[in-house]
C-alpha cells in the first residue's frame, strides 16, 4: 500500500489517542465496507448502556473513601453482555465504553453468543490491602447488581483484578440473589465453579495467533526472537509459553522499566520473582526504557501492557516483522496504518486477545450444565476457535487488500449488526 497524501499532511499534527473515537472510526469503516446503513452505526457507536457508581470503602485506617466505578454494556442483539471489570488509576469513563465496544467485536469474531460489556474502578490495588480490596468489590458489585446476572451481563477479570476478586464478586451477588450462581461471573478459583485453563487463556490465545501469524511469515517460532511488553497476566504466560517452545524472549518490561538480553532472558527465574501485579524489574540495575524496548531488534513484537504504546512517533523504527496485540489498545491508527505499509503483520487486539472472553464463555457453558470439561478439552476446543479466527481475518485481509484490524472489526461487527436488524432494532 502506498501512503496517501492525507495520511503524510497528517505528519505534524498531533496524533489521537482517544481510544473511544479511534475504535468508532474502524467499527464505521467496517460498518461501511459491509453495506450497513448509517443508523447501525449510531446505535453501535455508543454503549446501550452505562452506569456510573460510587462505592464507599472503610479504609484499614478508619476512615471511609468513595471510589468511582463503570459499567458498560455495549450491545445485547446477540445475547448476554460480558466483559472484564479492570482496577486501575487511569480509568476513565471514556476508556470503559471503548473497552465495551471491543468486547463486542471480540465476541463476534470468536462466534460468541455474547455482547460486549466492560466494567473499571479508580483505584490502585497495589496501595490496598487485601481487606479493603475485599470491601471495594462487594461494593462494586451491589452498586451494579441491578444490571449484571448470569443472562443479563457476565463480568470477567481485567488489569490488576484476578481469581481472588471474581470469588468475593461472586459470592456477593450470590448472597444478593440468594442463591449460588457461579454463572454471575467468569474467572473465578476452580473451587468455585473456574475453568481449567482461564487464567493463561489470553496468553494462550496470543500463542496461538503468534504461531499462525509466523507460518504466514516463514518464520519459525524455536528460535525467534520476542520482545514481550508488559509482564501481567498475559505478558508473563505468554513468555513462558514462547520460551517453553524455544523462542528468545530477548526483552521484556513492566510498569517501571524494561530488561534486554540479546542471548535471551531467563523466563523461569523472572516467574518466580515477579509480584503479584507483575513487577520484576525494580530487581536489576541494567534496565532500558520502556520505549527502547518496543525498538529492539526483534522478529515478534507483543505490546501486553497498556493502550498508545505504538504511535506515529516509533512506528518508523520498529523492527519486529510481526507485532501481535495481547493488550488492548497498544497500536494508534496512524500505527497501524505506518506498519501496514512497511509490511509488518499486524494482529489486531480484538483477534489477539479475545482467547481469554472464549475460556470464560467455557467457563459460562461449564456453570450452566454443572459438568466439568478437562485442561485437554479446553485447549483443544480454544485453538480451534483461535486457528479458524485468525484465518478467516487473515484471508478476508488479503483478499480485499486491507490491514486485519479492519478485517478483524469487520468479523467482529457482522453478527451484532445483522441481530440487531432481525429484532427490528435498525
Ligand atoms: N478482560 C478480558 C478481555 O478483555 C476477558 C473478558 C472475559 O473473560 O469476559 O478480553
Amino acid at each position: 500500500m502506498v501512503a496517501d497524501n492525507a495520511a503524510d499532511s497528517t505528519k505534524e499534527k498531533s496524533e489521537s489517542t482517544d481510544v473511544l473515537t479511534s475504535t468508532r472510526t474502524v467499527v464505521k469503516t467496517a460498518l461501511e465496507k459491509l453495506g450497513y446503513p448509517d443508523e447501525v452505526f449510531e446505535l453501535l457507536k455508543d454503549p446501550m448502556r452505562m452506569m456510573t457508581v460510587r462505592i464507599p470503602v472503610r479504609m484499614d485506617d478508619g476512615s471511609i473513601k468513595i471510589f468511582t466505578g463503570y459499567r458498560a454494556q455495549h450491545n445485547d442483539a446477540v445475547g448476554p453482555t460480558k466483559g472484564g471489570v479492570r482496577f486501575h488509576p487511569n480509568v476513565t469513563e471514556k476508556e470503559v465504553k471503548a473497552l465495551s465496544i471491543w468486547m463486542s467485536l471480540k465476541a463476534g469474531i470468536v462466534d460468541l453468543p455474547y455482547g460486549g460489556g466492560k466494567g473499571g474502578i479508580i483505584c490502585d490495588p497495589r496501595e490496598m490491602s487485601f481487606r479493603e480490596l475485599e470491601g471495594l468489590s462487594r461494593g462494586y458489585v451491589r452498586a451494579i447488581s441491578q444490571i449484571v446476572g448470569p443472562n443479563k451481563d457476565i463480568p470477567a477479570p481485567d488489569v490488576f483484578t484476578n481469581s481472588q476478586i471474581m470469588a468475593w464478586m461472586m459470592d456477593e451477588y450470590s448472597r444478593i440473589d440468594e442463591f449460588n450462581n457461579p454463572g454471575f461471573i467468569t474467572g473465578k478459583p476452580i473451587v468455585l465453579g473456574g475453568s481449567h485453563g482461564r487464567e493463561s487463556a489470553t496468553a494462550k490465545g496470543v500463542t496461538i495467533c503468534i504461531n499462525e501469524a509466523a507460518k504466514k511469515k516463514g518464520i519459525d517460532v524455536k528460535g525467534a526472537r520476542v520482545v514481550v511488553q508488559g509482564f501481567g497476566n498475559a505478558g508473563s504466560f505468554l513468555a513462558k509459553f514462547l520460551h517453553d517452545a524455544g523462542a528468545k524472549i530477548v526483552g521484556i518490561s513492566d510498569a517501571y522499566g524494561a530488561l534486554h538480553e540479546p542471548d535471551g532472558l531467563d523466563i523461569d527465574y523472572l516467574l518466580d520473582r515477579r509480584d503479584s501485579f507483575g513487577t520484576v524489574t525494580k530487581l536489576f540495575n541494567n534496565t532500558i526504557a520502556n520505549q527502547d524496548l518496543l525498538e529492539l531488534d526483534c522478529d515478534i513484537l507483543v505490546p501486553a501492557a497498556v493502550e498508545n504504546q505504538i504511535t506515529k512517533q516509533n512506528a518508523h523504527d520498529i523492527k519486529a516483522s510481526i507485532v501481535v496485540e495481547a493488550a488492548n489498545g497498544p497500536t494508534t491508527l496512524e500505527a497501524t496504518k505506518i506498519l501496514s505499509e512497511r509490511g509488518i503483520l499486524l494482529v489486531p487486539d480484538v483477534l489477539a486477545s479475545s482467547g481469554g472472553v472464549t475460556v470464560s464463555y467455557f467457563e459460562w457453558v461449564q456453570n450452566n450444565q454443572g459438568f466439568y470439561w478437562t485442561a485437554e478439552e479446553i485447549d483443544e476446543k480454544l485453538h480451534e476457535i483461535i486457528i479458524k479466527s485468525f484465518n478467516n481475518i487473515y484471508n478476508t485481509a488479503e483478499t480485499r487488500r486491507i490491514d486485519m484490524r479492519l478485517a478483524a472489526y469487520m468479523a467482529g461487527v457482522r453478527k451484532m449488526a445483522e441481530a440487531a436488524r432481525f429484532r427490528g432494532w435498525v
